[in-house]
């Protein structure tokens, strides 16, 4: 069938060409073989996981957007003209009752072809990235560990997958276990009355980056500044405008079906991460400060002590009582704090380290790669205080020892107005890591589920998102 690239033209290239198609039709049957039994193999994973015999995977395809940024649903995805960054829109598939998957075909997918004709890049603000262009992916890959009857696996934070009456199929984080007091607060989750703290491994599972961020060096510190991308009517044209102000807890991605969003909430809990070279006697201390709304952190973590040591000041319109801003404060603002220190266990302090400092559910977490060094109360987890603030962190001395510094921000539950919740015996309380665009447990026509309604555990099984 094939010809070395020399042979000289002949009669026969008539035949070569219906050679070819040939070629191309066993080429597509072949392909098509793959594919069944790609499907078959998948079928063969399901399995009656209840006594409703009703077949359930054990690896199925995201269908909503509702556990962003752990998992996405369908989505598109395009390269933005202007910075190069990735822009992703995710949408919501109406039912996942089959937990079918959604393909370019679906309705909603086709409704996205047809009515969205630009697409906003998160990144850079540029809003005429044309949509046509953007790439169809299926929703993520969610591997299920059935629970069966035992409610053993059921614990706060794990990601469940519920059945409800109709047999809609939802991912939700399970938030309050049987008989406990749910309420919302600023974004944070609290139980029976306090707030619900969580390990580094579960802030960071839902922990969104920001984009952009700004680094920026002065002579002796080091600042870390998010910007929000918003969009603003001015002059009756439609226009984006790039504020350092705060960011919202709307969508961390700018979605399709979630347009015209509710209230905005301000999110104020931060982790920033960033490397530290250790070398050298600059490098016996790290010294950082970390902005709170209204208040701001002396951080310092001494490897020689092993301590890590906090004091705070009050900020007022983001001064301090001298007069001077946040980006200006020296350790001398500090003095008169009162200091917390926590024991610290022994890190290798040489070399390039991965260094972060979390402020998030009212503390202070200082982690060298995965281990955390110290975790210090910041005594604000009661305050109301979610007001706008640009820059969450600086690093102080040496400027040039930090790099590649990235700020993430915390979920943010919003509550639906001032509310709380007594989970019922034998159910438990779930919500959406996003938000704005879960229906969960808040909802009262979706309410608490029950541990029959509970098909298994998820854990992500994904090939190719998580970097
Ligand atoms: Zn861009």
């Amino acid at each position: 069938m094939h010809k070395s690239a020399d042979a000289p033209p002949t009669s026969r290239d008539a035949d070569k060409t219906t050679d070819d198609r040939v070629f191309r039709v066993r080429r597509l049957a072949f392909a098509s073989f793959i594919l069944v039994f790609a499907a078959t193999a998948l079928v063969l994973a399901f399995r009656a996981q209840r006594a409703d015999r009703v077949a359930i995977p054990t690896v199925f395809r995201l269908q909503s957007r509702s556990m962003e940024p752990s998992w996405f649903g369908p989505r598109f995805e395009l390269t933005c003209p202007e910075c190069g960054e990735r822009v992703v829109m995710t949408i919501d598939v109406a039912s996942s009752k089959s937990l079918t998957r959604s393909t370019e075909a679906s309705p909603e997918i086709q409704a996205f072809r047809e009515q969205v004709r630009v697409m906003t890049c998160r990144n850079c603000g540029y809003d005429r990235a044309p949509a046509d262009s953007a790439v169809f992916r299926e929703g993520d890959l969610v591997c299920l560990t059935p629970v069966g009857s035992s409610s053993r696996l059921l614990e706060r934070w794990r990601v469940a997958i519920f059945r409800d009456s109709s047999g809609v199929c939802s991912l939700k984080r399970i938030v309050g276990l049987p008989g406990e007091r749910v309420a919302i607060r600023n974004g944070d989750v609290w139980i029976d009355g306090k707030l619900a703290r969580r390990s580094l491994e579960e802030i960071r599972s839902v922990a969104t980056e920001m984009r952009p961020t700004v680094v920026t060096r002065g002579a002796d510190r080091v600042y870390a500044t998010y910007v929000v991308v918003s969009r603003a009517a001015k002059d009756g044209t439609e226009r984006v405008e790039t504020t350092p102000s705060a960011i919202s807890n709307e969508s961390p991605t700018p979605s399709f079906n979630g347009g015209a969003s509710s209230s905005v909430e301000l999110a104020r809990d931060f982790e920033t991460r960033f490397r530290w070279n250790a070398d050298g006697a600059e490098g016996e201390r790290l010294v950082a400060l970390v902005r709170r709304p209204d208040r701001a952190w002396f951080v310092e973590y001494s490897p020689t002590k092993r301590t890590v040591s906090a004091r705070s000041t009050a900020l007022r319109d983001g001064r301090a009582s001298s007069g001077r801003p946040f980006e200006l404060l020296t350790p001398d603002d500090f003095a008169d704090a009162k200091e917390s220190t926590a024991p610290t266990p022994r890190v290798a302090w040489r070399g390039t380290l991965d260094v972060s400092l979390s402020a998030v559910d009212g503390e202070l977490i200082v982690a060298v790669g995965e281990r955390e060094l110290a975790r210090l109360d910041l005594g604000d987890a009661a305050s109301t205080a979610t007001a706008a603030i640009s820059t969450p962190f600086a690093i102080l001395g040496d400027a040039s020892r930090a790099s590649s510094m990235r700020i993430f921000r915390d979920v943010h539950y919003s509550s639906l107005g001032e509310r709380e919740w007594t989970t019922p015996p034998g159910r438990y309380f779930v919500l959406g890591d996003n938000s704005p665009a879960s229906r969960d447990s808040r909802f009262p026509d979706v309410g608490e589920f029950s541990v029959e309604n509970v098909i298994g555990v998820a854990t992500t099984c994904n090939e190719d998102r998580r970097e």
